[in-house]
């Protein structure tokens, strides 16, 4: 077996830009079949789920001795685009114990250390069976996690593999993202009194908006997450200078702690909305839905996951020795709702992650390995 390194290098070689966010993204088809065949190599039974056209995760499993007990360690085989890069984001370029490329930390390296823990349990025969998958649009819709969800496979506990620097992190936010629009009546702007202007109208509904905004950043503050937000992200609407505008959009993202849901934020939005339609009888305004949901990362604080991995993390990296809490998302909202306790937990740090020239430090990945295949171990 090759070590942990080369196998990451491998993974990067093969660019994975997810193809929503870059025209030039290959996609996921060839690193899903590379880690096919590396799981074949090992005799590691495995599947491809097929998610999209030409998109698959791929999921490897070892049986364990309760097969009551499942336990999945997933990371996303996509990656966001590689510009501006100094290096060629594809060499895999080492530099020390360091190694450069696309992807080494957001998420290869998570990956390459759950294949090669699987492939050292599976000498072992664990108590729990144990699960590795990659999955597919992670950066994008999480259509991949999604699809894991909906396979209704169960599991316990999970963790997903992203760079948190070997620390535990049990809980994060989540997020909901959708369109409000305004519909008006188009008029030439010499005779404004024969139209209805959409700007004006969203003109009543953002200052609302934006108090509501204030009100949630001192509502709440999760002692590991923070507070809830809300942010009105984009904004577009008219047609031409001279025309009275028809149509006003704006975008918005908010942001949830633990506790709150994807339904209940766009409940109080839609209250709002209500509220504005009585005060201004012309207006109209709808919300554009389905929205973009992804729940928060609910605290998994006292759960089995998370003991055993900060166990592991505390004497094999000296981290873990508390709980931590993240700002960012992760395909951990979508696999809790399997039922399963989630954590994230990987290599390297979130700074690097997305950023030109992205890093990792090797000896993180090889803790890494040692954590996951604690934890195979243990749980
Ligand atoms: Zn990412």
């Amino acid at each position: 077996m090759s070590n942990v390194s080369d196998l990451l290098a491998k993974l990067v070689q093969i660019e994975s830009i997810n193809p929503n966010l870059s025209p030039k993204g290959s996609g996921e088809a060839a690193i899903a079949a590379y880690v096919a065949k590396f799981c074949e190599g090992e005799g590691i039974e495995l599947k491809l789920q097929p998610v999209s056209e030409g998109r698959s995760n791929v999921l490897a499993w070892v049986s364990g001795t309760d097969p009551d007990k499942r336990v999945l360690f997933e990371s996303h085989l996509d990656t966001v685009p590689a510009e501006g890069w100094q290096r060629y984001p594809f060499a895999a370029e080492r530099a020390g114990r360091r190694m450069y490329g696309r992807g080494t930390c957001d998420t290869k390296s998570s990956l390459a250390a759950m294949l090669h823990a699987l492939v050292a349990i599976k000498k072992e025969k664990p108590r729990a069976t144990i699960f590795v998958a990659g999955t597919v649009d992670e950066e994008y819709q999480k259509i991949g996690a999604r699809a894991l969800v909906q396979s209704g496979i169960g599991f316990e506990a999970a963790v997903a593999g992203e760079p948190t620097s070997l620390e535990v992190v049990v809980a994060h936010k989540g997020s909901v993202r959708w369109w409000i629009e305004t519909i008006g009546r188009a008029a030439h702007s010499s005779k404004p009194e024969l139209g209805l202007n959409a700007i004006a109208g969203i003109a009543h509904v953002i200052p609302e908006l934006v108090r509501l905004g204030d009100e949630l950043r001192t509502r709440y503050e999760h002692s590991l997450v923070g507070s809830p937000s809300l942010t009105i992200s984009l904004i577009q609407g008219g047609s031409d200078i001279c025309t009275v505008p028809a149509r006003c959009e704006i975008f918005l993202d908010r942001r949830l702690v633990p506790q709150e849901t994807p339904t209940g934020a766009i409940e109080e939005v839609e209250k709002i909305l209500a509220d504005l339609r009585e005060k201004h009888r012309d207006l109209q305004v709808r919300s554009v839905l389905p929205a973009v949901e992804d729940p928060p990362l609910e605290d998994a604080t006292g759960s089995r996951i998370a003991e055993v991995a900060a166990e592991a993390c505390r004497s094999i990296a000296g981290t873990g020795a508390t709980f931590h809490g993240a700002p960012w998302g992760t395909d951990a909202s979508q696999l809790q709702l399997t039922g399963a306790k989630c954590i994230v937990l990987g290599p390297g740090a979130a700074a690097q992650a997305h950023t030109i020239d992205e890093y990792v430090d090797l000896d993180e990945v090889e803790k890494a390995t040692e954590i996951y295949l604690r934890m195979m171990q243990n749980y």
